[in-house]
């Protein structure tokens, strides 16, 4: 969407190909509903939450970075709010009406707009290009246009294609990879995907008791034999399967599937307190219920759900009276609440997973245009390239600025020829 507003600035002829029945699918669903559209910040902070090729983006976010984004958004009517950590929404808390403006910015600068139109194949110079050995021939092949498809197959000329199909995660919302086998077709490298920003499946079984409970103010630390690999305080989250929320999704970002058998999870649920003051306070506690069992002594240190289980793990036995707690014991029960433990296994799938991670490799986009470096014409605007970002507005970021900066090198080419 906004590659198309950028794109037609001028009288340039500009459609939109959508192959749902509306647009904005999968923006109608981020931020829960409210869409974190982006974040206010400078753009080296941008960078600095990026995690694959920051510096593939550096021309498109100098181009349009996040305070163009939000002065385009109130300059159409759309007001906006910031939160916590810079994080950008709309004031009415609604997608929609992120979605709505960019419909009347769209109407406004004459879109072509087709709607339940799957784009199948792109055409170059060379042919319809369907796999590496067919008819195309990408070096100095040059665009022509696309076949799509709503009732019957029709070929649109061009004299640019901006790809902005997204990455395989919700595939619901119509991410479903499309446009890797495009790129594939034209002579790109696909950087393997694989869904980022997503939950963790953990080994553990007593975590399944924990469904629901959310924790906020912990600090979370994944381990690597004796490397830190990730060491952050914030919220987490408890699932049916394991665990999810802030900290876990950004986490998962520096992880690799195949080595999360090597890593451990731990949570520090008292960060504020260091292992002696919280003996002190869990001493404190115990004295002022002094005939408590064990089980029932720790109501005011931790969350009920959470109860059972630090009981079980400390190996004191849960009708122990509290006054008889032995030094050595509230040692262990100290250790366990600085560092509960949890193994890894696996990462959800794309149906969960906010993001994809890989994707049409960097090497073969211009980054100060977008444009293919391998087929003149095509260009590269979104989650299809491989670039990703942590939570709080910046993967939206990279999909308006990389999709403004296609639009107005599009519009450029259009000019020339
Ligand atoms: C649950 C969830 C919450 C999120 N929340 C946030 C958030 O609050 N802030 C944030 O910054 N990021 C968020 N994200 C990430 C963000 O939504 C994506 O990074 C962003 O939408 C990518 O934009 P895109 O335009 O590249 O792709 P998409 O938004 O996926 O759009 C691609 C479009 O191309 C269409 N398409 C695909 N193939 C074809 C074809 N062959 N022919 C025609 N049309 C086609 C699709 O139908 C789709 O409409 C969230 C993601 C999820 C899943």
């Amino acid at each position: 969407m906004m590659a198309a507003a950028a794109a037609a600035q001028s009288d340039a002829a500009v459609t939109l190909l959508e192959k749902n029945e509306k647009l904005g699918k999968k923006l109608y669903i981020t931020g829960k509903g409210r869409c974190n559209v982006t974040n206010d910040s400078d753009t080296e902070n941008l960078l600095l939450n990026v995690i694959s090729n920051p510096k593939f983006l550096y021309s498109a976010f100098y181009t349009f970075d996040s305070h163009m984004l939000m002065q385009f958004f109130e300059d159409n009517g759309l007001r906006l709010k910031t939160e916590r950590g810079g994080r950008v929404f709309p004031a009415s808390d609604k997608s929609s009406d992120v979605i709505k403006t960019m419909e009347k910015v769209l109407k406004k600068r004459n879109v072509k707009i087709c709607l339940n139109t799957c784009v199948t194949d792109i055409i170059t110079e060379a042919g319809i290009c369907k796999g590496i050995k067919a008819v195309c021939n990408y070096n100095g092949s040059d665009i022509k246009g696309v076949c799509h498809k709503k009732k019957e197959s029709i070929v649109l000329d061009a004299d640019a294609v901006i790809i902005a199909t997204g990455g395989l995660s919700y595939p619901s919302t119509g991410s479903t990879g499309d446009g890797y086998r495009f790129a594939i077709d034209t002579g790109h490298t696909i950087k393997e995907c694989r869904p980022s920003l997503v939950p963790i499946n953990i080994k553990e079984e007593y975590v399944k008791e924990l469904q629901g409970l959310s924790l906020r103010n912990i600090n979370l630390q994944v381990i690597k034999g004796k490397k830190i690999l990730y060491d952050e305080q914030g919220e987490m989250l408890f699932t049916h399967f394991g665990i999810s929320g802030p900290l876990v999704l950004s986490a998962g970002c520096y992880l690799v599937e195949k080595d999360l058998q090597y890593m451990k999870i731990l949570v520090d649920l008292k960060p504020a307190l260091t292992k002696e003051q919280l003996d002190e306070r869990i001493l404190r506690d115990f004295s002022e219920c002094k005939n408590y069992n064990f089980k029932n002594s720790l109501g005011k240190l931790l969350p009920a759900k959470m109860i059972p289980i630090i009981v079980k793990l400390s190996g004191i036995d849960a009708d122990k009276k509290v006054n008889s707690i032995t030094r050595n014991e509230r040692d262990r029960l100290t250790t366990l609440i600085k560092g509960f433990e949890m193994t890894p296994i696996s990462f959800r799938d794309y149906n969960e997973a906010i993001i994809t991670k890989g994707g049409v490799s960097v090497k073969d986009i211009n980054p100060a245009t977008m444009e293919s470096k391998k087929t003149a014409g095509i260009y590269f605007a979104g989650e299809v390239a491989d670039v990703d970002a942590l939570t709080g507005g910046y993967n939206l970021q990279i999909a308006w600025s990389t999709g403004y900066l296609a639009g107005k090198s599009a519009l450029e080419r259009s000019r020339q020829t």
